[in-house]
């Protein structure tokens, strides 16, 4: 494969690309609302139209919540976040921009972070994150693990098992280094078929296009060796399920221009003790306000409720929140703080939208500044073991129904994330909600048949 596709140019020109790379069509790709990407194939010799124009889209397809009767969507190319396929190098990937009538689309997911980046960068804030995107390699069908072998009742970092998919993830490992994204580690996770690779954090944007070049990459190397990644957020009962932790702290500048770290503590009061200034205590102290409505996005399907607030699984702990809290380095938390100048939100899941995922980071964050917020009390205890000494701490959204009525009754997060979109996601949400509901389940059958 090419080398050097790291940080291309922002003002690349895509058909120069192409002709010095040998790439043959272009994969132009954007984020639905439900976080599905959607692509068109165009050839390298149409690249040169499209990427001042777009291409085009029947918009009522895409689940953006638009109608048969709108006008064409235009996906037009950011030229600075394409990527040349490491597994199939004549294709190159490149993340779009949703256009309708000359104005963005505003509420689809890569516009509302650009948004929300532009909004914080006016303040000179400038969010940092890193994320953990957790996945299961499967068999084909979906409904087993892949190794046979992997049954182990505590399988985290277990060096037989990882080995035994180094096909998968060492190939992912190579393209990552090529990429340039800084690698600098893979495990087998908590549950048996589970695995993490991690890769440096960076600017949100980059962060978000690499996110979804990440589940595409690892769906398209794992389905190569015959087997089938998924990131959703319980794949299989009882075991741990598949977390998105972002890691975020704020800077001075984007990029390598970033010199102070905003959040790094002065040592103050009671979030300075493990290293949080005092920005970065409101800017928590948002995410902690904004916490049940925020599920919404973080946790954005039915199964996400099966992650959160589960019973104990094979390996003993969930890994996962239930309350809304938050401590120094400690993983039985919503929060953590692991060291000075940055936090974990450990609430999102492997089904979190790329975009949407930073965005409401930056809109939760940036309302928490605003009004000062306070994060509350630190809880310095094993939550799975003593939560229940906690007082007053709020308990997440106990499914995807009373998420979304959460975010609906939080006026200053949706208008932070923009009214346009909120009102779409809502919307769509209770949709999907809708067709839950009505599905008929093996479940009810079996608990009602003799009544
Ligand atoms: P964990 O201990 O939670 O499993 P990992 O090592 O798996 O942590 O992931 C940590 C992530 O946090 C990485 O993506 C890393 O680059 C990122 N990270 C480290 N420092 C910062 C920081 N200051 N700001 C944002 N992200 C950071
Ligand atoms: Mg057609
Ligand atoms: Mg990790
Ligand atoms: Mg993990
Ligand atoms: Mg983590």
């Amino acid at each position: 494969m090419a080398k050097d596709q790291a940080a291309p140019d922002a003002k690349i020109d895509l058909a120069t690309y192409a002709a010095e790379r040998g790439v043959k069509y272009f994969m132009i790709s954007f984020t639905d609302l439900f976080g599905g990407q959607r692509a068109k194939l165009v050839p390298a010799a149409a690249i040169a139209d499209m990427q001042d124009d777009g291409a085009g889209f029947a918009g009522f397809a895409t689940w953006l919540d638009l109608t048969p009767a709108h006008p064409d969507m235009l996906a037009v190319p950011d030229p600075s976040s394409v990527i040349q396929l490491p597994w199939q190098p004549d294709v190159a990937w490149v993340a779009a921009d949703c256009v309708m009538e000359g104005k963005p689309v505003e509420q689809a997911p890569r516009n509302v972070l650009k948004r929300l980046i532009a909004e914080a960068a006016e303040e000179g804030l400038h969010v940092k994150t890193g994320i953990e995107a957790e996945f299961f390699l499967l068999t084909p069908e979906g409904d087993k693990i892949s190794d046979p072998f992997d049954t182990a009742a505590k399988p985290c970092y277990d060096q037989q098992a990882v080995m035994r998919r180094y096909d998968v993830v060492r190939e992912v490992g190579d393209y990552m280094l090529d990429l340039g994204w800084k690698p600098y580690q893979t495990d087998h996770e908590d549950a048996n078929g589970q695995f993490e690779m991690n890769w440096e954090f960076d600017d949100v944007l980059k962060i978000a296009d690499q996110h979804s070049f990440f589940k595409f990459m690892v769906k398209s190397v794992a389905e190569k060796h015959g087997y089938r990644a998924t990131f959703m957020p319980k794949p299989i009962e009882g075991l741990t399920g598949n977390g998105c932790h972002a890691h975020i702290s704020v800077w001075d500048a984007p990029g390598d221009a970033a010199k102070v770290n905003v959040f790094a503590g002065e040592g103050e009061g009671q979030t300075g003790e493990v290293g949080l200034s005092e920005r970065g205590k409101h800017f928590l102290g948002g995410i902690m306000k904004h916490a049940s409505a925020l599920a919404a996005i973080t946790n954005p399907t039915v199964n996400s409720y099966k992650r959160i607030n589960a019973p104990r699984t094979m390996s003993g702990a969930t890994w996962a929140p239930n309350t809304v809290t938050w401590t120094g380095n400690n993983r039985t938390h919503m929060v953590r703080v692991p060291g000075p100048g940055r936090f974990e939100l450990r609430l999102p899941d492997g089904a979190v939208n790329p975009y949407l995922l930073q965005a409401v980071i930056i809109a939760a964050g940036l309302s928490g500044i605003h009004s000062k917020a306070d994060p509350g009390k630190r809880h310095d205890i094993d939550m799975y073991a003593e939560g229940h000494k906690v007082r007053g701490a709020p308990k997440l959204p106990l499914n995807m129904l009373d998420a979304i009525r959460e975010y609906d009754k939080d006026k200053e997060l949706k208008k932070m994330m923009g009214e346009e979109f909120s009102s779409s996601y809502i919307k769509m949400k209770k949709q999907e909600w809708n067709s839950f509901v009505t599905h008929f389940s093996r479940w009810e059958r079996e608990h009602t048949l003799d009544i």
